[in-house]
């Protein structure tokens, strides 16, 4: 396990460079502040948070973007996940949408955005979205055996990688050590299923079970903002496709299942930029029957996993098991 996710690590590594590798728009203190830091650190920050509205908060670890109306993007982006979670508030209530790695503590952040009470769920069960969930007590998740075998947390073996230097554009947190890092376990309250509508007084999101990523990925709506959270199931980047929990006919399901929401104004993705308009989910259906029709060119990223890249579209691709294309139904 510990070499699979270093070796994933070492991909990203060479994928954001590969793939945005746009001039960077950091100021000359930013960009000294990243000499000796790993490759991707120099893509920092990436062109797309340049028109944001930020807010100010005292900790360099995250970025907050203002990216709709009541809704806070909360960036990790010197840590190669370049995780986002998001803050979503209604006049009652907020729900924190993934916790990020674990590294700092999110649950700080969101005390200076609210005083509502706040309701925990995530994209998916990986270790980069659930690592804050342990602070708080009211946490929603699916009712899926993956969801519920998530909650023991993560043994220092599987993410020390994750505070490594090749892993950080900033020193760790005070602390927090590739010794010490662990992904500490938590309690879902509420077991929910496909269809359910969390409601924050003004705001309401629906849940929605799209599996393919892993069995218990969700994309959330907000119908009356046409925001659609769309966790790892698509964001600009490599998308991962080659863990053993995921289904590619799933998935496939899945992206038609996206593509179909009637009002979507913007996806927000649970990684690198926060706000993708909606036209490009048929592109990735495209792109994504073309790497199953054998179309696509691909590179090999270590043994056993290739990289899949769309013929006429740099802002994403696909991360697989190389055995894994073309597959078979059965
Ligand atoms: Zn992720």
């Amino acid at each position: 396990m510990s070499k699979r996710v270093t070796n994933y690590a070492l991909v990203i590594l060479c994928l954001n460079s590969a793939l945005f590798s746009q001039a960077s728009a950091a100021d000359t203190a930013e960009q000294s502040s990243l000499e000796g830091s790993p490759e991707f650190c120099q893509n920092l920050p990436r062109p797309e948070y340049a028109s944001l509205t930020r807010l100010d908060y005292p900790n360099s670890w995250f970025e907050l973007y203002e990216v709709a109306d009541g809704v806070t993007a909360i960036y990790e982006p010197f840590q190669w996940q370049e995780a986002i979670s998001y803050l979503i508030e209604g006049s009652e209530s907020a729900l924190l949408f993934d916790t990020g790695n674990g590294i700092e503590d999110i649950a700080a952040v969101v005390a200076t955005l609210t005083d509502k009470p706040i309701t925990v769920l995530n994209s998916h069960g990986h270790y980069d979205h659930v690592g804050g969930n342990f602070a708080y007590a009211n946490i929603l998740g699916m009712n899926t055996d993956f969801t519920r075998s998530k909650q023991a947390g993560q043994p220092n073996s599987n993410i020390r990688i994750e505070v490594s230097p090749e892993a950080l554009c900033l020193p760790p947190p005070s602390g927090v050590t590739q010794e010490t890092h662990i992904g500490k376990g938590y309690a879902i309250s509420t077991f929910i299923e496909d269809g359910h509508v969390i409601n924050l007084g003004d705001r309401s999101l629906e849940v929605m079970l799209i599996p393919g990523h892993t069995p218990d990925a969700i994309a959330l709506f907000d119908k009356d903002a046409g925001l659609l959270w769309t966790g790892d199931s698509f964001y600009a980047g490599p998308i991962w496709l080659y863990s053993p929990e995921t289904d590619l006919e799933q998935y496939r399901v899945s992206l038609q299942q996206l593509m179909s929401i009637k009002g979507v104004k913007w996806l927000l993705p649970a990684h690198n930029t926060p706000l993708v308009k909606p036209e490009i989910l048929p592109e990735v259906l495209v792109a994504f029957d073309d790497m199953l029709a054998g179309k696509l060119k691909k590179t090999t990223a270590w043994e056993g996993t290739v990289i899949y890249s769309p013929l006429n579209q740099t802002s994403f691709s696909f991360l697989m098991r190389d055995e894994a294309v073309p597959y078979a139904k059965d």
